[in-house]
């Protein structure tokens, strides 16, 4: 395990590598010099936080490109939905797209908790796990509960899914950008096995 000590140093590093690249690329210095006044993301991403997933590396974009926003199982709660308007209606972003992910803990800690539900869970957790949960709940019904692996993999699209349909439906401002300004809600799996990013829902 790395301490938090040693985690901070590691940062400081990075940031000061981060920083001399910056100055010395000519190209990206110009480009840098336009973010100082603003930013023009051409997509949003919803996004797990998982490390293995970092939606600015997995779809090779930089600075000022992508508005992201992270969070467990990329659940859809207001603090997204807010993000979300926010970055539709300020910098006129027309791609949303919700990113789950192969191999996902917060929908296998779901899968646990259905199955095996535990005592005294953080209400705070539990709240991820309310969210992620009517989703996978159906498919604890059908014979995928013996395939513990296709199990997940189902889950994972049907998470995805959820929050595809909870962000076109669940907010006036987006349902109106959707209905007249060409805003566009699609669904996507990253594959942790091979890099390979899928575009399945509303993405055709
Ligand atoms: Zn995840």
């Amino acid at each position: 395990m790395i301490s938090a000590d040693e985690a901070l140093e590691r940062l400081k590093r990075g940031n000061r590598d981060f920083v001399t690249r910056l100055r010395s690329a000519d190209t990206l210095a110009g480009s840098q010099a336009e973010l100082v006044q603003q930013q023009e993301p051409f997509a949003i991403v919803l996004g797990c936080s998982d490390a293995r997933v970092p939606a600015e590396l997995v779809f090779n974009q930089g600075l000022g490109d992508l508005f992201v926003i992270r969070v467990a199982g990329n659940i859809v709660a207001p603090s997204q939905i807010g993000s979300i308007e926010f970055a539709a209606a300020m910098f006129g972003t027309r791609l949303v797209v919700v990113l789950g992910h192969s191999q996902c803990g917060a929908i296998q800690a779901t899968l646990n908790e259905l199955q095996q539900p535990t005592e005294n869970q953080s209400p705070n957790l539990a709240s991820i796990v309310k969210r992620v949960r009517p989703s996978v709940a159906r498919l604890l019904k059908t014979d995928l509960r013996h395939d513990h692996a296709a199990l997940v993999a189902a889950a994972v699209r049907a998470n995805v899914d959820k929050s595809v349909r909870q962000l076109r439906r669940g907010s006036a401002i987006l349902e109106d950008l959707i209905e007249n300004d060409g805003l566009k809600v699609v669904g996507a799996e990253y594959a942790v096995e091979t890099g390979e990013v899928a575009f399945f829902d509303g993405a055709a």
